[in-house]
């Protein structure tokens, strides 16, 4: 039976709202739909196909580790999921690495790692978890509930408790909420679903202080920050900020399914035998793909190609800004790039994005006000600079519509 977008809402739970193009195929930055019609991809699947689509060396590791072993369980190790994690612990400050599936996941680790971290050396009463407004950590019940998003909790209470929500970048009040209670704080480097928002590294530096003079775990959620998007591997080597714990997804796998949580030997004691786990963390067919983007990713002069094609797009953007009298700013950090909306336009962003998809042109939104773009981390020039021409088409059509 042939099947359709409308498909969709015939057999799926509708709890997204798929544009009409289905796409089948895709190759670097181009992606085909089941018409044949082409579309430049500056979405890469929400930031996670971080070397486009079909690149040559993550099909490669995928075909040759598909002929060893799929699937082998944590009864046993295996050589990909130990090449991975030697490979993370020398890039970063990490000493242990947990392997799971998703971001969520990966956050879900880092959340009771920490709470339980903190009950085996100080005892229950130091629980409390500090996350920020419009903050993004997954969908699962406590990463939700750690999220600043309180629509996507809504209904589905009773919530876990001993959370707390903070205006992000607000220093003082950050000051004034840390102390002997609390087990974590948790931040994006840059709120990537909150609207592309960059965190200041006075912010982030003053949660590494307050975490140290009160024992409290600091997290970084670098899902969507990291694995070159931003520059760097992680973005916190930019800020110059090291955290306890950091989860990392999205990128990772390039398009194969994987998360992990990273931290010190120290803390990863707390998670003994039998405290936590998932039947696939660290499945070798994922961590074969996310050795290979690794490996790409650490060639030389890899994060150079990054930062000029986030320039040369950011420029784009906002030459097209200019010329349509459409953003506020043009904000992010590497090629994780958010295009705020001025007020007489807010929370038209979607109309943006479904303008964009008729011109040929897949970008993302964060929210009802930005537009965000989170292209492969190899675009071709020529690509974004098609992408740019398609959405100055886009923008035009909105505006005149207006
Ligand atoms: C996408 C994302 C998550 C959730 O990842 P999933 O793989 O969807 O569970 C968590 N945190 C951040 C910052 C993200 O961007």
């Amino acid at each position: 039976m042939p099947v359709s977008r409308a498909t969709f809402d015939a057999v799926m739970v509708p709890n997204y709202a798929p544009a009409p193009v289905l796409p089948v195929r895709g190759q670097g930055s181009r992606v085909w739909d089941q018409e044949g019609r082409e579309l430049i991809d500056f979405a890469a699947g929400i930031a996670v196909n971080a070397l486009g689509h079909c690149h040559p060396r993550l099909v490669e590791a995928l075909r040759e580790q598909s002929a060893l072993a799929w699937h082998l369980s944590n009864t046993v190790t295996n050589e990909p999921a130990l090449r991975l994690a030697q490979a993370l612990c020398a890039a970063t400050f990490a000493e242990r690495v947990l392997f799971c599936n998703s971001g969520a996941e990966a956050n879900e680790a880092a959340l009771k790692l920490a709470r339980r971290w903190a009950w085996q050396t100080h005892g229950v009463d130091k629980h409390e978890i500090i996350s920020f407004d419009n903050a993004f950590h997954g969908r699962t019940l406590f990463t939700v509930s750690v999220g600043g998003q309180p629509k996507y909790c809504e209904g589905f209470g009773p919530l876990p408790g001993g959370i707390r929500h903070l205006p992000f970048n607000d220093i003082a009040a950050l000051e004034a909420a840390v102390s002997d209670r609390t087990c974590a704080v948790i931040l994006e480097p840059v709120q990537g679903e909150g609207g592309v928002l960059p965190a200041d590294p006075a912010f982030v530096r003053a949660a590494r202080d307050l975490c140290n003079r009160h024992g409290a775990l600091l997290i970084f959620d670098e899902i969507q920050s990291g694995f070159g998007r931003t520059g760097s591997l992680y973005h916190y080597m930019q800020l110059g900020v090291t955290p306890d714990i950091l989860t990392s997804a999205k990128g990772l796998g390039g398009g194969f399914p994987i998360g992990a949580m990273l931290t010190t030997a120290r803390y990863a004691e707390a998670l003994q035998p039998g405290t936590h786990g998932t039947t696939y963390g660290g499945n070798p067919l994922a961590c074969a793909v996310a050795n290979a983007v690794l490996e790409v990713l650490s060639a030389p002069g890899f994060m150079d190609g990054v930062k000029a094609r986030a320039e040369r797009l950011k420029q784009g953007l906002r030459q097209l800004g200019q010329r349509h009298g459409l953003f506020e700013t043009v904000r992010g950090e590497g090629l994780l790039i958010g295009a705020l909306l001025k007020a007489e336009w807010k929370g038209r962003a979607r109309d943006f994005f479904t303008a964009a998809m008729e011109e040929g042109v897949w970008m993302l939104v964060a929210g009802g006000d930005v537009l965000r773009f989170a292209p492969s981390l190899v675009i071709p020039d020529a690509d974004i600079d098609e992408g740019l021409l398609r959405l100055d088409r886009a923008l035009a059509k909105v505006a005149a519509a207006r």
